[in-house]
């Protein structure tokens, strides 16, 4: 027998494909294409039941549902959101594009879950909202700020585009918003092409959000734009979502098994918070006493992806649009130093996962240089 192929590289994202895309394209192709048809209405019914929330209000991507979850909150312009500068840029993008102003709260030591003394000190009577956004599926804390903004009469809007299954004490993290925000991007978890949905518990605010996403209901009472979710994209998050519980075991599994085999004093798991389960989006590493842009550099070369590229390794702040809401954030400009995401989707196999693990095994830092 020949023997296996060393693997050399591995792909940053997996095939979404399910058995069942047909089947429901077809269905959508009978019954209707727009937003308000029936399949759409079965993709909200499935996601409701999934993370077993009242409210589901499919959009047309991920932006759509920060920018949903912004008007049913109904914040005025000029008024502060306040959020952590560790996000992607598409969570703070819609609040400008509102005429919003981010207000940068630094997070906890090596964690995305903002540091609740900042974010008393933050909060001011031109705060609307609260947005925590846990990055790469790993768990934050949620008690304070909860605590915090009930307090404060602020509601708190999570967004989960990358913490699709994310739980916390047996919960998936959606129970702990007011209102959360998800994508379900080709690259996410979940992939419906482009699209997403936002989720509550709250009537009120899902009435609101869904008004917003077809022209106010069309009775000339309140602003609305379409960010509807078609039909096609729908059929593919009915078909696809029944099998986010199996990928999501595999993911762990791969995550242990790296775990496992990760022997190299330089790095260790971003610490995982008290009570949670991360989803198994990426493995977080985290470079001890060094800079986590050679790791980043190693491994890419090496053949092993690091989603943390695109971020550059650097807090919102940092950009030019941005500069102007700069708030120094010790904590978020280090941990963005430290860290990669190593690739644990469900279709990375044994031999690859031992070739990642001797990858990282063998990473010295300055060695490459
Ligand atoms: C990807 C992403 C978005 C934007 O989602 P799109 O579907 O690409 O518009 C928003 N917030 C976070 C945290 C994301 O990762």
């Amino acid at each position: 027998m020949p023997a296996q192929p060393v693997p050399t590289r591995v792909a940053e994202h997996c095939s979404q494909l399910s058995r069942d895309d047909k089947r429901w394209l077809h269905y959508a192709l009978r019954t209707g294409l727009s937003g308000t048809s029936p399949i759409v209405a079965d993709f909200e019914a499935t996601v409701g039941r999934h993370y077993e929330i009242d409210h589901v209000i499919a959009v047309s991507s991920g932006a759509a549902a920060v920018t949903v979850a912004l008007c049913a909150i109904a914040a005025p312009r000029s008024s502060e959101i306040v959020v952590s500068p560790t996000c992607p840029i598409c969570t703070v993008l819609p609040m400008l594009e509102r005429g919003l102003v981010p207000v940068f709260c630094d997070v906890r030591k090596d964690s995305f879950g903002l540091c609740p003394e900042t974010l008393e000190r933050l909060i001011s009577p031109q705060t609307r909202a609260i947005f925590e956004v846990p990055m790469w599926g790993y768990p934050i804390p949620l008690d304070d700020t909860r605590r915090i903004a009930n307090r404060h009469g602020v509601p708190l809007v999570l967004d989960l585009a990358h913490a699709h299954q994310t739980q916390l004490r047996g919960r998936y993290l959606a129970a702990y918003a007011d209102i959360a925000c998800f994508s379900t991007h080709e690259g996410k978890y979940i992939s419906t092409g482009e699209g997403g949905f936002v989720t509550t518990a709250s009537a009120t605010l899902a009435s609101r959000a869904r008004a917003y996403t077809r022209y106010g209901d069309m009775d000339g009472t309140s602003v609305g734009i379409n960010l509807k979710l078609g039909g096609l994209q729908a059929a593919l998050g009915v078909a696809r979502f029944p099998l986010l519980n199996e990928q999501r075991e595999k993911r762990l599994e791969n995550r242990a098994t790296l775990l496992k085999r990760l022997d190299n004093a330089q790095l260790r798991e971003l610490p995982v918070a008290q009570g949670g389960v991360p989803s198994g989006y990426a493995l977080l590493l985290q470079t001890i006493g060094h800079d986590g842009r050679n790791l980043v550099r190693y491994q890419v070369q090496g053949g092993v992806p690091s989603d943390i590229a695109k971020y550059d390794n650097r807090p919102l702040y940092e950009y030019e649009l941005l500069a102007p809401y700069r708030r120094e954030c010790p904590n978020s400009a280090a941990l963005l130093r430290s860290l990669t995401t190593v690739p644990i989707h469900h279709e990375i196999d044994a031999a690859t996962l031992s070739w990642i693990s001797a990858v990282l095994n063998n990473y010295q830092p300055g060695a490459q240089d």
